[in-house]
């Protein structure tokens, strides 16, 4: 029993959602205007938002790196979370999602704090990082092509300070992991670098149960 976690109803779910989410009106409006996206479901989840946003002040970040925009719920969010000088540098290949996202980071105020650079991202990490920006980051989410993960993972942790905090979505890509048949290159991907990560001594580590399998690793 100890070792089970308790199933979400919708029942509960919504309960949790009720005594739980603070959701400001104009994320509120960003997801719902995502909401009507053929790719809605790459948005994170409100609740998921509210935690990062809460990892990010717990490491007491400034600089952040996010890989993967889409629409801008997730960088809204946390940039909501920073100091008025802290920095997101936000990685994306898609002018035509992170132009949804730059409105809402215009209305929300926080567009001064968001760098958003539209290129691969492993470029963007290449660039930060022979800008001698290695060990500047407190806080980072990669949430992009999946079979790339790693190499972002390797470059994040880099640019990170010790301390610096990496949050990973879709670590369990719908359970799809853990099919030892499974072929699908991104559920392949993902497996191997929770293998990796689970003997990786230059992190401390945490694979969270919520949404799609969401891991922590806190850089040594
Ligand atoms: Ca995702």
């Amino acid at each position: 029993m100890s070792r089970k976690h308790l199933s979400l109803s919708p029942a509960l779910n919504d309960y949790l959602s009720a005594v739980s989410l603070r959701e400001p009106e104009v994320l509120r409006r960003l997801r719902e205007e995502t909401a009507t996206h053929a790719l809605a479901n790459m948005q994170i989840a409100p609740e998921q938002g509210q935690f990062m946003a809460l990892l990010a002040r717990l490491v007491g970040a400034k600089n952040v790196l996010e890989i993967g925009v889409f629409t801008g719920y997730s960088s809204l969010v946390v940039a909501l979370a920073l100091p008025d000088d802290g920095r997101l540098v936000a990685c994306d290949v898609s002018e035509e999602y992170t132009t949804v996202a730059r409105r809402y980071w215009q209305e929300a105020g926080v567009a001064h704090k968001i760098d958003l650079r539209i290129a691969p991202a492993l470029d963007t990490l290449d660039a930060l990082l022979a800008d001698a920006q290695a060990g500047t980051f407190d806080f980072a989410f990669i949430d992009a092509d999946k079979p790339s993960y790693d190499a972002y993972y390797e470059r994040t942790l880099h640019l990170l300070r010790p301390g610096g905090l990496v949050v990973f979505d879709n670590m369990l890509w719908g359970g799809r992991v853990a099919d030892p048949k499974e072929e699908a290159p991104q559920a392949r991907a993902l497996h191997a670098l929770n293998q990796k990560l689970q003997a990786d001594d230059r992190i401390h580590l945490s694979l969270l149960p919520i949404a799609d399998g969401v891991t922590l690793a806190l850089k040594r």
